[in-house]
């Protein structure tokens, strides 16, 4: 026989998500979310021996990171979905600016 007694799950929600950068709000028009996020997981044998990192930046200094990354030769790719994934879901590799 089980014996079942009602639990309150509790359910998180990111109420908002801040710049890591320069401290805004990264929520945009109608409450939705414009970020991105830098993270990294260094193994054993690295330089940062199993370091984490992780970092949220809005969209002005998500631009300035490019920015930089672009000023140092690097390249910042930009990946579009097709707006009906059903349809044919592959992703198209694109230059940002
Ligand atoms: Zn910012």
């Amino acid at each position: 026989m089980k014996v079942t007694a009602r639990e309150q799950i509790e359910d998180f929600v990111i109420e908002d998500i801040i710049c890591d950068c320069c401290g805004q709000s990264c929520k945009g028009p109608h409450d939705i979310f414009e970020f991105a996020s830098f993270s990294a997981h260094w193994g054993y044998g690295s330089g940062r021996d199993l370091e984490r990192w992780d970092c949220d930046l809005c969209e002005g200094c998500s631009v300035k990171v490019k920015d930089f990354i672009e000023s140092l030769g690097g390249k910042v790719r930009v990946l579009e979905e097709l707006p009906w994934p059903d349809q044919g879901s592959e992703e198209l590799l694109a230059e940002w600016g």
